[in-house]
């Protein structure tokens, strides 16, 4: 079994997903008391948030990449960055190590095309919806990507940092949540990414008919995959 090295904490919230989906993963697949090897170097989350809010990219491309460093001199065979808007310096990090760093939205762009999904709806931070780093992966996929209304996404935005990353779950924004995701299925959404680690911990796929592509799900499944290989 390969170890994965893990970049966590953005936030501490979806990085426990993650930790508890890997190694519930590794049991069920070999059993017995088999566990995953993990790597975890988990960050201040505040540092990384005061430097997006402040557009100081550069700078969370060298904390990520000396912890990525950090973790492949540790001994990782690979590495996740557990958080989507982190992958804005997904490929400053990749060429600062010599391992691989598997890519949220390749593995996610891989899911959809494997379900014959064409037209998807993304939700994330306002970074990650507004921007092109992420939807060019999807798209170079062949995904077409739709993504909500202006005021929707800075509400998207708002609950994911003041409530979802401090791990405040409440109904209201989650049936704000569904109203949103009701309104990109009409405009011809055939599924829904939650393109945010902490999503997942608001909707799940049984509260919407439209399909869900939960990335912290899917992200920590292909590194099973991977560190199985
Ligand atoms: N975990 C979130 C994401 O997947 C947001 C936290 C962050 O800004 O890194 O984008």
């Amino acid at each position: 079994m390969k170890t994965i090295g893990m970049i966590g904490g953005m936030s501490p919230e979806s990085t426990m997903t993650y930790y508890k989906i890997i190694n519930d993963e590794i049991k069920e697949r070999l059993g017995g008391f088999h566990s995953a090897k993990i790597l975890l170097y988990s960050v201040d989350f505040s540092e990384i948030e005061v430097c997006q809010s402040k557009g100081m990219w550069d700078e969370t491309a060298k904390i990520l990449g000396d912890i990525a460093i950090k973790l492949e001199q540790a001994g990782a065979d690979f590495i996740l960055i557990c958080t989507n808007t982190m992958h804005k310096v997904a490929d400053q990090v990749q060429d600062m190590i010599h391992i691989p760093l598997l890519h949220i939205a390749e593995a996610t762009a891989k899911e959809l095309v494997k379900n014959d999904i064409q037209k998807v709806a993304l939700l994330g931070t306002k970074y990650t919806m507004q921007q092109d780093f992420y939807k060019d992966k999807l798209i170079q996929a062949g995904l077409s990507v739709i993504i909500p209304e202006e005021t929707e996404m800075q509400f998207i935005n708002e609950v994911i940092f003041q409530e979802l990353c401090k791990g405040i779950i409440s109904e209201k924004s989650k049936q704000e949540y569904l109203v949103i995701i009701k309104g990109l299925q009409e405009k011809g959404a055939q599924a829904v990414i939650l393109g945010c680690t902490e999503i997942g911990m608001l909707i799940q796929k049984e509260d919407t008919e439209l399909p869900v592509f939960d990335t912290a799900v899917i992200h920590a499944n292909h590194a099973v995959e991977l560190a199985l290989v």
